[in-house]
């Protein structure tokens, strides 16, 4: 069985200050559960995080990375340097860097490549906008994204990576997708998985809702059949919220 993930992307949110006051507030409840439980949080914090859940179950994620092994590369992160501070998750593609920082599938696929060499594992997001889903190409969006995204990934490495399902139109608006129609688009994408890989990596691979998921809507999306944990934004900067969220 998949083991359910419950992802917090702090986005830029959160001084030092207010991380660890932020993890402190979920590291007790996080122990007491079977459920991953991971905090991708900002490079600035990501060192006093792991400081503060040593010892804890909550995994340490970050939010990006860059594709060079190191370089000339202004302002960016390597992989190395995110398992050096003792990072696990990173989340790649989401629909904020694709939008405001022209990120591709291509690059995506770099990343996510480079990830899994560093043994890194990622949370790669997939997701159509608002203008795909009213011109019906959900289906179509999830299913270039994925595949471009796990070019040249190996079955084997498939274990190690998750998906976030992350409907454009539902992050950090209040509108989530039904958990029906989430689970839909989620099958559709183990279906894609399914025909680029075998039944075994598509039924072995965790897929994660994300948009709007909050306290009170946890339980309904967790229950469906093919969705196997949240990428959870605004309700992950509240600890009480965010343990309710991942004790769905
Ligand atoms: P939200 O963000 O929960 O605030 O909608 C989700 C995300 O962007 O990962």
């Amino acid at each position: 069985m998949r083991k359910p993930i419950i992802a917090g992307n702090w986005k830029m949110h959160k001084t030092i200050e207010e991380a660890i006051e932020l993890v402190k507030g979920i590291k007790e409840e996080a122990n007491k559960t079977d459920v991953e439980v991971v905090a991708c949080c900002p490079f600035t914090v990501l060192s006093e995080v792991k400081r503060t859940i040593t010892g804890s179950r909550v995994k340490l994620g970050a939010q990006n990375l860059h594709w060079e092994e190191e370089g000339a590369y202004t302002g960016e992160i390597s992989a190395t340097m995110l398992r050096n501070i003792g990072v696990e998750y990173v989340i790649i593609g989401h629909s904020e860097r694709r939008q405001y920082f022209h990120e591709t599938d291509d690059t995506v696929n770099k990343k996510v490549l480079k990830a899994i060499e560093k043994e890194l594992k990622p949370i790669m997001c997939v997701g159509e906008t608002l203008e795909e889903r009213e011109g019906d190409k959900t289906f179509e969006v999830v299913k270039t994204q994925t595949l471009g995204g796990l070019k040249d990934v190996s079955a084997a490495a498939m274990k190690d990576i998750v998906i976030a399902y992350e409907p454009v139109w539902a992050i950090g608006t209040g509108k989530t997708a039904s958990s029906e129609d989430a689970n839909k688009v989620i099958s559709y994408i183990r279906e894609v998985i399914k025909e680029k890989y075998d039944d075994t990596v598509s039924e072995m691979v965790r897929i994660q809702y994300g948009g709007s998921v909050k306290a009170a809507n946890a339980s309904e999306i967790m229950a469906e059949s093919d969705i196997d944990g949240a990428l959870v934004g605004g309700a992950s900067l509240d600890a009480g919220s965010f343990v309710e969220i991942f004790n769905f």
